[in-house]
């Protein structure tokens, strides 16, 4: 069915194209105040089209839209539900290029290596929760033999689903997949800063799913995001975005008494122990703070702790290999790095390397070299930062900054890293880079955070449970028991046979 929207494989055109819409109740329209804000691509500086500025009038149109198509899709059978999921997955596998350009021209990440692998593991996610359906089961219980006891797991009804622009694709498809499946709709507000390709995501899914079960606003977070978290129909908020924001979608939704899933920031340790294989742990590195998407995620390996008797060559080494990386254009195929996503993040990024520069006993390592390219010269590119004789004290090594900052911490004592490590006030993910079975069986069980990997670093995918502790968050992720636990409620029903 999707093959009747058009191949656009021009990012330039489909941005124009997808200008100044919104997706509510199976077709696009504007904002209903007429309002747009401009979406720029970050590697020039130059306006690619128009967002819709959506408010509080178009979350009430596109939420009694989602009212009216839950009602209908909450009873089909759980299997054509996901059949009709997954076969949204495999529109969206055909058309990995085109979202990909398209993502790479809105956010400024590399299309190589960043952009189109997003837009492939998309489809995954669909697929992946949609061959869950026959797993939304109840159970019998043995309460009393004269009546028959069962739960059922039920939708929650309208899901409102905020994201953020660093990950859009996989992080909307996280949450939306497993809340269609359940019997869900959905309304999902995008970031300000990435609002094109996820737009296009549902466009496609509308293609095969009945009309209003899945909508998309774009705008800001007070004029748009917040009127969907304190809409009296909307029964659930998932969220991914910063702390902050975190706090208010949560107090916002505890006046409504509704469940939220929110999935936070991170300062996430690497801990590379003294016998680690040191190719290895520099490639986790570089995998992990996601150097080629400049450190912009937020389970970024920003605290690496190297043990003191390879403190000096990891260095070395890794600052070679993070120089070899090429920045430039997100749409060249030779472009490691690109760009931040916007000037905001540009400035918030720079003020980190600039407290960096200030921090007693730490050293700055620019790395990277800034593209020679004139028609780039307005660009928001800055060099993967490293910074050596940090402690973990030291405010660089205790913020947020979602940029390509990262801090190297040298340590001795095995009890003091763990320590160091836990002492953040976030808990996402951590590595340990270790040959010894015994210490890193001690270390993953010590660590405080959702999702800990040895000699790896591997992004979430389906069927992992993702998510935090302490201040990253609140509910898992991308699992079937987040699907129970997050988009369906348990009833009871009782039958006397008496
Ligand atoms: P960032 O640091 O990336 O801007 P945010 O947490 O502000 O992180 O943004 C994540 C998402 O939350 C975005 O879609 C943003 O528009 C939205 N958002 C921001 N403020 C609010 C709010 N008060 N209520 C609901 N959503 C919001
Ligand atoms: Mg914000």
């Amino acid at each position: 069915m999707s093959a009747t929207i058009a191949l656009q494989l021009d990012p330039f055109a489909l941005a124009k194209e997808l200008s100044g819409k919104q997706f509510i109740d199976g077709e696009f329209r504007p904002a209903s105040s007429g309002k747009t804000f401009p979406v720029i691509n970050p590697a020039t500086g130059e306006e690619v089209a128009q967002a819709a500025f959506g408010e509080a009038a178009d979350v009430e149109a596109a939420v009694a839209a989602a009212v009216k198509a839950q009602k209908e899709w909450a009873k089909r059978g759980a299997r054509e539900r996901g059949k009709l999921v997954a076969a949204c997955g495999a529109a969206l596998g055909e058309r990995v290029e085109e979202l990909g350009r398209l993502l790479a021209l809105e956010t400024g990440k590399a299309l190589r290596t960043e952009s189109r692998v997003e837009a492939g593991v998309l489809a995954d996610m669909f697929t992946f929760f949609g061959g869950l359906a026959p797993e939304l089961k109840g159970e019998t219980v043995p309460f009393n033999p004269t009546m028959l006891t069962m739960t059922v797991r039920e939708p929650i009804g309208v899901v409102g689903a905020i994201i953020p622009w660093n990950v859009p694709l996989l992080l909307m498809a996280m949450k939306i997949a497993p809340a269609l499946v359940a019997g869900n709709a959905v309304v999902v507000k995008s970031a300000e800063e990435a609002p094109l390709t996820v737009l296009r995501v549902i466009q496609i899914m509308n293609s095969i799913l009945p009309p209003g079960l899945v909508n998309i606003l774009s705008g800001f977070g007070p004029e748009c995001g917040a009127p969907l978290v304190a809409h009296p129909k909307v029964g659930k908020v998932t969220f991914t975005g910063s702390v902050e924001t975190g706090k208010i979608v949560y107090r916002t939704a505890a006046d409504k008494l509704i469940p939220v899933t929110l999935e936070l920031g991170g300062k996430s340790p690497m801990i590379v122990m003294a016998d680690a294989d040191l190719d290895q742990a520099i490639g986790g590195a570089i995998a992990g703070m996601r150097f080629t998407r400049q450190g912009q995620s937020c389970t970024a390996s920003s605290r690496i702790f190297v043990h003191d008797s390879i403190h000096d060559v990891f260095v070395e080494t890794l600052k070679e290999k993070v120089n070899a990386l090429k920045m430039g254009d997100p749409l060249d195929e030779a472009t490691d790095i690109g760009t931040i996503v916007s000037p905001q993040q540009m400035d918030r990024v720079q003020s980190y390397i600039a407290l960096g520069k200030e921090t007693k006993g730490a050293t700055a390592h620019a790395l990277s070299a800034m593209p020679a390219d004139p028609k780039l010269a307005k660009g928001l590119f800055v060099q993967p930062h490293l910074f050596t004789g940090v402690t973990n004290d030291d405010r660089i090594a205790r913020e947020e900054i979602f940029g390509p900052v990262c801090c190297v911490i040298r340590w001795t004592d095995y009890e003091e890293v763990i320590a160091a490590a836990n002492d953040s006030e976030y808990g996402l993910a951590a590595t340990v880079w270790t040959r010894d079975l015994k210490v890193a069986m001690d270390a993953v069980h010590r660590l405080e955070a959702g999702f800990v990997q040895v000699n790896q670093n591997l992004v979430v995918q389906p069927n992992l449970s993702y998510g935090g502790v302490k201040t990253s968050g609140l509910g898992k992720e991308a699992t079937l028991e987040s699907m129970l636990e997050h988009f369906t409620h348990k009833k009871t029903i009782i039958i006397n046979m008496k």
